[in-house]
């Protein structure tokens, strides 16, 4: 009787019946998060145009009302306790500017809220003069860059996670300004890196030639519900279905922890 069942299950399964009772849709009966996009229109033009483009991009996602999001340009109108109204925020080479803004962001970071962040979003040297930002990102300060921007071969570090779901072992990612940081997230045991740029891709760069070194491009520190992407340069971004599904993914982990 057990095997019969079993075989009328696996027939079901394999045609597509689906049992009286389930349902393979999950339909949201209203906007299933808050999603903050802030945006810099002060930053180099490069940068801004990759902004511009991931507002449009997150726009797309939002199809529907799946989710409600506002866009800024500033957080000068974001103490806390708005920025709690938000499930997770979204930053395209911009970051948080005067010290109430950076230790609101803090807060609501060390408080369990959720951040994506891109580019130059992760990047700080000593003029920057926020040292709990090299904690949050994992990292030393920002140390190299590579340049004219270009496609490099990227690795999946990890293939079993949310993130990096259906992507190929490599690819090759659209043109980018490429970063690394000095000591590199790689040293420390409480980042996960999900994506670097291969080893095969040395000497990268025409101008500016990086020439050796772990690049990590995709990583989350275990401490925070964060993610940072180094991708966000230019208007090219969104030239590769594969990206855009790594980017896809990268939003829907830190919106939908529940749902992964
Ligand atoms: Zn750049």
């Amino acid at each position: 009787m057990k095997r019969l069942l079993a075989l009328i299950i696996g027939w079901m399964a394999l045609s597509g019946v689906v049992a009286a009772g389930e349902y393979p849709g999950d339909y949201a009966k209203g906007p299933r998060f808050r999603l903050l996009y802030y945006y810099d229109t002060e930053a180099e033009v490069a940068h801004v145009e990759f902004a511009e483009q991931l507002r449009d991009f997150i726009h797309r996602l939002s199809y529907g009302e799946g989710f409600l999001y506002d866009v800024t340009t500033s957080l000068e109108a974001y103490p806390l306790d708005s920025l709690k109204q938000y499930d997770l925020i979204v930053m395209a080479n911009a970051l948080p500017k005067t010290d109430r803004e950076r230790g609101d962001f803090q807060r609501y970071m060390e408080e369990g809220g959720g951040w994506v962040g891109f580019h130059a979003s992760g990047y700080n040297d000593s003029s920057t003069n926020w040292p709990w930002l090299n904690e949050f990102l994992g990292c030393g300060t920002f140390y190299c860059n590579t340049w004219p921007p270009q496609p490099a071969l990227c690795e999946v570090n990890v293939s079993d996670h949310p993130v990096t779901k259906n992507l190929p072992g490599e690819f090759v990612a659209p043109a980018c300004e490429w970063y690394q940081w000095n000591p590199p997230v790689t040293a420390n045991p409480d980042v996960e890196v999900l994506v670097s740029l291969s080893q095969r891709n040395y000497p990268l760069g025409i101008k500016d030639i990086v020439h050796f070194g772990p690049f990590p491009i995709v990583w989350s520190h275990r401490h925070y519900r964060m993610i940072y992407l180094n991708m966000g340069h230019g208007d090219l971004e969104f030239s590769c279905p594969t990206q855009n599904l790594l980017l896809t993914n990268a939003i829907r982990w830190i919106a939908l922890p529940s749902n992964n």
